[in-house]
């Protein structure tokens, strides 16, 4: 039985039959009760796990920090076995080189900045629920965050990824080439597909040189049509300058206001909406 077969493979720590604080989404909208929760230590239990699921006919859901907000990192109406990367958060080797890093799909993306924090290298990736998302589900959802549209999309970082593929094939594509012409540029396929082509197990991603110099404004904006001008402005002035920029209405800062303990707005007047604004420089 698939169960029991999944239990002996992982053993103990890697096989949880009590799937709770797994089997629900991060707003506890989605997801019904999974067979169990693999946890996997390596790529070839990965490999197993995907093989012997294809095999029975069951679904695998791979599942990072399960805070995408849509329900994909758990299981539907079908069920299935949630496929959790938690215990593979293994960071490097970093080439500084090539400004590159080799990543475990289980790292936590707050981890990576720790980790390279005093390198000289960034990696320029920053979302609210850094503290817990995951570089598999970052990848799974071609996530954006405050400085995408000055160094892209998750996918954009992405230089090379290992795959297990649905029949428990392993693909190795971990290249850290930037100018990389080389036929398809399959791991593209793989960013934005919510794990359903398979289950990323390993990445390389494209660092950028730490700034020197760095700066954060938070503006009240009377309204949508001045917020769009002053993105406009900022984007002509500012140029390269310009690193981050994120808005939000005052409805959601009411929102978080209510039910987020000592928050403190640091402005003194109220706007119906805000942008924040982060700026960089080499200057020394
Ligand atoms: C407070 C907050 C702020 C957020 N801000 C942003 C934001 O600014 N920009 C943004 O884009 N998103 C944002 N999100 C959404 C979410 O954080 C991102 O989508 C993030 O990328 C999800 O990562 P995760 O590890 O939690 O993935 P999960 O929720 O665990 O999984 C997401 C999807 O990826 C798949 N997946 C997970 N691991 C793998 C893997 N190893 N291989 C293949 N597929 C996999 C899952 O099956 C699922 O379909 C925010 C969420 C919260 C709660």
């Amino acid at each position: 039985m698939l169960v029991d077969d999944l239990a002996d493979l992982l053993g103990p720590s890697g096989w949880l039959a009590d799937a709770s604080g797994h089997s629900r989404d991060w707003l506890d909208r989605y997801g019904t009760p999974p067979l169990g929760v693999a946890r996997p230590a390596t790529t070839v239990e990965v490999s197993a796990v995907v093989a012997l699921c294809h095999a029975a006919g069951v679904a695998v859901v791979p599942q990072g920090g399960n805070t995408g907000l849509c329900g994909g990192a758990v299981a539907g109406e079908a069920g299935g076995v949630i496929l959790s990367l938690s215990r593979m958060a293994q960071i490097g080797p970093m080439d500084p080189d090539s400004a590159s890093v080799v990543v475990d799909a289980g790292v936590v993306l707050a981890d990576l900045h720790q980790r390279l924090e005093g390198s000289g290298l960034i990696f320029p990736m920053h979302l609210g629920a850094e503290g817990s998302a995951r570089i598999g589900g970052l990848i799974g959802t071609n996530a954006g965050g405050s400085q995408a549209f000055r160094h892209g999309m998750m996918g954009d970082r992405v230089l090379g990824l290992e795959v297990v593929l649905p029949d428990g094939a392993v693909w190795d594509g971990l290249r850290a080439v930037q100018k990389d012409n080389a036929g398809f540029q399959l791991r593209r396929l793989f960013c934005g597909a919510e794990g359903a082509l398979g289950v990323v197990t390993r990445a390389v991603l494209q660092l950028a040189p730490a700034p020197r110099q760095q700066a954060t404004a938070l503006l009240a904006v009377p309204g949508w049509e001045a917020l769009v001008q002053l993105g406009r402005l900022l984007r002509s002035e500012a140029g390269e300058f310009l690193a981050a920029i994120e808005f939000f209405c005052d409805f959601g800062l009411t929102l978080a206001e209510r039910h987020v303990a000592g928050l403190v707005f640091p402005l003194q007047s109220r706007a119906p909406v805000y942008l924040l604004v982060g700026s960089v420089a080499q200057i020394p």
